[in-house]
């Protein structure tokens, strides 16, 4: 069995080393202070026994639990991210253990307007008697994804300690700048050598995420006419007023992510900078099928081009660029990883509930570098904020489906 305090323990250590990563820094990883809990988790790993467990100079971990069959299994990827997010401090995190949780609200010992509601958090109204962890209001608390790093060594150990256990060659992979869109840009693909992968960085407990966003960047670049204010009549065509129609043009009802949910995709201008002369509007576009992006980037055109035409002498420029795809593109091709995960947490006596993500993860990524990667729940809630919170015995489950999961394609193989 993988108890509770095999999971807590490890995750009390990890949120309390500030690991925050920084997206104007141009370095891999972009924070030194990333790799101080790699070296504790290479550290570690190497004290279960593992004997190739090793951080690398662009702050990633890797290790190898040996397989312990004879069968011929695809070698497993568990992956989760070492970093948490730029938008909240993840300094001195002073972790809060809530035990024994009997509803109600929990008020964060440090800030007295730090208060979790059920209503703001209705998840909390699934934790009955379940031990919940908070930061003390001032920090974030680092649950994403040191709640995923946590359960997957806790795996680990379990694994390590329990030869009798039949499971094919794992792989454990933490990365660094997932935060900032770059957690596998240095993953060694052939290091890594693995089949099928999982990251442990899903929500709610039973959450499975095989689909995610399509997503593309669309830069708008206006270039007006400039010509001396006092002498601009019947000249002058100023660039911040053309992108500015273009932007008062947008959907406000629809579209746009402050209108959307579940499966629905949106323009989103996210910047906007210029002069008279020149002027840039930034975009991005999301959507769950790919044509779904050209509709909402012909939307972006036909938009552009219609106020373009009260400005002759003006000229535009469009530019898409492909930031990452859907997984279920990649994942679809291999039924089987879904299924396994599904039939490893039936065992765990959990309910399976299929989400879309909103968003990308490294998963996304993995997959179309051919690692098809789905996204498992870890109990991290309220991710980025000091609200955060994460359930101990829904780290504790998801520990115990890793294990299941490896079990299940033994058995299968
Ligand atoms: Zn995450």
């Amino acid at each position: 069995m993988i108890t509770s305090d095999m999971v807590l323990n490890r995750f009390l250590n990890y949120v309390k080393i500030d690991t925050q990563s920084d997206p104007e820094s141009p370095a891999y990883p972009s924070t030194e202070k990333q790799k101080n809990l790699g070296k504790l988790l290479a550290t570690e790993l190497t004290a279960l026994g593992i004997t190739d467990a090793e951080l690398d100079s662009t702050g990633y971990v890797y290790a190898t639990i040996p397989a312990t069959t004879q069968k011929k299994v695809p070698t497993l990827c568990f992956c989760s991210h070492m970093d948490t997010s730029p938008d909240c401090s993840g300094a001195n995190v002073k972790p809060v253990v809530h035990k024994n949780y009997m509803g109600g609200n929990i008020q964060l010992p440090n800030d007295k307007t730090q208060v979790l509601t059920p209503a703001a958090h209705p998840d909390l109204l699934n934790q009955a008697g379940n031990d919940i962890v908070t930061a003390d209001g001032t920090t974030l608390l680092g649950a994403d994804n040191k709640a995923g790093v946590a359960e997957i060594m806790a795996a680990a150990e379990y694994l390590m300690r329990h030869p009798e256990v039949r499971h094919g060659r794992v792989r454990i992979l933490f990365t660094p700048d997932e935060e900032i869109g770059r957690g596998v840009d240095k993953v060694d693909m052939k290091k890594l050598d693995a089949q099928f992968g999982y990251t442990m960085d899903g929500e709610s407990l039973g959450h499975i995420e095989a689909e995610n966003f399509s997503a593309d960047a669309v830069t708008i670049s206006v270039t007006g006419v400039s010509v001396h204010p006092g002498f601009a009549k019947g000249k002058m065509e100023n660039a911040i007023k053309i992108v500015s129609e273009i932007a008062a043009l947008l959907p406000k009802d629809k579209l746009s992510p402050e209108s959307t949910q579940d499966m629905e995709g949106f323009v989103h201008p996210t910047s906007i900078s210029g002069t008279l002369e020149k002027a840039t509007l930034n975009f991005i576009i999301r959507d769950f099928e790919e044509a779904g992006l050209k509709v909402k980037e012909d939307m972006l055109r036909q938009i552009s081009g219609q106020v373009m035409r009260a400005y002759p002498n003006s000229t535009l420029d469009f530019k898409v660029t492909e930031q990452y795809r859907n997984m279920k593109e990649v994942v679809d091709r291999h039924p089987q990883v879904v299924q396994y995960a599904e039939e490893a947490m039936k065992r765990a006596g959990i309910k399976v509930h299929h989400q879309a993500i909103r968003g990308g993860t490294d998963g996304a990524r993995l997959s179309f570098m051919g690692l098809p990667c789905p996204n498992i729940f870890a109990g991290e809630h309220a991710f980025h904020g000091k609200q955060e919170w994460v359930s101990v015995q829904d780290m504790q489950k998801a520990a115990e489906v890793i294990v299941n999961i490896c079990r299940v394609w033994e058995e299968k193989a």
